[in-house]
């Protein structure tokens, strides 16, 4: 490390960690230890996607939820993405594969001597989702292959406008589909009184997770983006337990008596950005650190400001209790941005951008993460036409620390805040 880059790291050294790190840390060691615990005695144990309707899975006994993607952007975040991904390439996984995908299928099938928590417990049902990309459909393929798993699919429509009835009742007809299967493979009963509380402790929870990202309005912000990264992983792995309903109460409390007390992440904000698409992270601690010390703030990521959301809209939408939960989950499958058009994408960036005053907007082009990364450079031209702010586009891979180059990045960026500085002057 250079001196100048050592000042820099000085500079922006990042806070002590506050009690909601501290929380969120017990949280997800706490998830990984009874995951391994109740596999252990005998628990029925999903592994789902992010984006799958795992409510519906509260409504049995005994049964847990793992969540790959989660475990290996964890392995990423802690340096174990690569040895594990390099497993899974000596297998004969192609480097083209997403990350997550060969993180995922190293620690399988290649050892998990490697992941944090020693890889999860093996799967009793595969339940994967169209709505993150059909590339996960295919990895968790692989797992019904190799082990031998049944294997769940939810076909989610393309989302270019508000959901059609027709694609509700198509959703619905999957979840009862699921319903019966979980019901064939466990001899349970569902209990659909059980599947409610699940989505009520899940809206609640978004409810307060947009409590917490309106902090980033406040100028310098409350928040940076990646809090939030961190952040979400509650939301991914635990999000129908009472317990996070609590967790995101407290971060959104204790960010606002931060930033009453004049606590702010980066207290000298300059630049206020906006990051489109997954969390690069292997970089969390370095990206942040750098671009603090350039009083430079991303304050939203399109990533996890849909958490919560529907169709493109930036509130938060509720669950009245007494709507059909699976009608509900079938509306919420249009949360995330992946199958969303060109229209919905700019929609949603544009409600940030003005919300939250955005200068410009760091287009992290995914070379894993096809499927988000699709659009970027239209999207970005239709920003900068319309909206008049400077964009730029970086080489990223969320999860491949080998597909990235920092420096490269950073000259982007700095002359990103040298544009906005020349744009001020002017
Ligand atoms: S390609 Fe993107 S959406 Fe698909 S599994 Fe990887 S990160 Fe998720």
């Amino acid at each position: 490390m250079n001196a100048e880059h050592s000042n820099l790291e000085r500079k922006g050294a990042r806070r002590r960690k506050t009690p909601s790190a501290e929380r969120l840390s017990k949280l997800l060691k706490q998830h990984y230890h009874e995951l391994a615990m109740a596999a252990k005695d005998g628990a029925f144990v999903v592994w789902a996607s992010i984006c799958a309707p795992v409510e519906i899975l509260a409504g049995f006994e005994n049964v847990v939820v793992a969540i790959p993607e989660n475990h290996a952007a964890m392995s990423a975040s802690k340096g174990a993405g690569v040895p594990l991904a390099k497993k899974a390439e000596n297998l004969g996984y192609s480097m083209d594969i997403c990350s997550y995908a060969r993180i995922d299928l190293g620690t399988e099938f290649g050892g998990a001597c490697d992941s944090p928590v020693g890889g999860l417990p093996k799967p009793n049902l595969l339940l994967s989702d169209t709505n993150n990309c059909s590339l996960l459909v295919k990895w968790f393929d692989v797992y019904h292959r190799k082990l031998g798993t049944p294997h769940a699919i939810i076909d989610a429509p393309f989302c270019y406008e508000p959901q059609a009835p027709a694609d509700t009742s198509f959703l619905v007809g999957q979840f009862q589909n699921l319903i019966a299967k979980m019901e064939q493979l466990t001899g349970q009963e569902c209990d659909i009184e059980k599947v409610r509380d699940a989505v009520k402790n899940m809206n609640e929870a978004t409810r307060y997770w947009k409590e917490y990202l309106q902090c980033a309005e406040h100028e310098p912000s409350g928040l940076t983006a990646f809090d939030t990264f961190a952040q979400m992983a509650p939301f991914v792995v635990m999000r129908t337990q009472p317990d996070i309903v609590e967790h995101y109460k407290l971060l959104a409390r204790e960010t606002l008596e931060n930033m009453e007390n004049g606590i702010f992440p980066v207290p000298n904000e300059r630049y206020r950005l906006l990051w489109d698409n997954i969390a690069p992270w292997h970089q969390l601690r370095s990206m942040s650190t750098r671009l603090a010390a350039m009083d430079a703030n991303l304050v939203h990521a399109t990533y996890t400001s849909c958490i919560g959301t529907i169709e493109g809209g930036f509130e938060h939408y509720p669950y009245e209790g007494n709507t059909d939960p699976l009608e509900y989950l079938a509306r919420i499958q249009n949360f995330s941005v992946c199958p969303y058009g060109l229209e919905l994408r700019f929609k949603a960036m544009r409600q940030i951008i003005e919300k939250m005053s955005i200068d410009a907007v760091i287009f992290a082009s995914n070379r894993s993460c096809k499927v988000y990364s699709l659009m970027q450079l239209d999207l970005k031209e239709k920003i900068s036409e319309t909206l008049g702010i400077p964009t730029i586009l970086i080489d990223v891979d969320h999860a491949d620390v080998r597909k990235y180059n920092e420096e490269g990045v950073f000259l982007r960026i700095e002359s990103l805040l040298e544009m906005l500085d020349a744009g001020r002057q002017g």
